[in-house]
């Protein structure tokens, strides 16, 4: 992969990582509101509901910034889009639609691996 194109994929995931991190602070920022509004029994329980909801999304949050700090990792080595299994450049187009794969697709397809997040 050319300088360029890393230039593209590095402020193409910069972006992705301050979305997430925007989104995190709008809600730590309704939470707060939330707290303070709070006067009866339902309420009590529909908050809780509410900061179940945010922890499930914090922690798919998480896991994408990990594998946005790595895919960054990767860019800094320059070895961002090359296949961990044959060692071939992965497409850019299959980098746009997946980011953070490891595999290009004929070893994608020869693992057969169906977990979800692998990407
Ligand atoms: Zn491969």
């Amino acid at each position: 992969m050319n300088t360029a194109d890393l230039n593209f994929f590095k402020t193409f995931l910069l972006e992705q990582k301050s979305s997430i991190l925007n989104k995190t602070n709008e809600f730590r920022s309704q939470d707060l509101s939330a707290r303070e509004s709070i006067s009866d029994e339902a309420e009590v329980a529909s908050r809780d509901l509410s900061m179940n909801l945010s922890i499930h999304l914090h922690e798919r949050d998480r896991h994408a910034l990990y594998q946005i700090e790595r895919a960054l990792g990767k860019i800094h080595n320059k070895t961002y889009g090359q296949c961990e299994g044959c060692g071939e450049d992965i497409s850019a187009k299959r980098l746009m639609a997946r980011p953070f794969t490891d595999l290009c697709v004929s070893c994608m397809e020869e693992h057969e691996d169906t977990r979800p997040f692998l990407n």
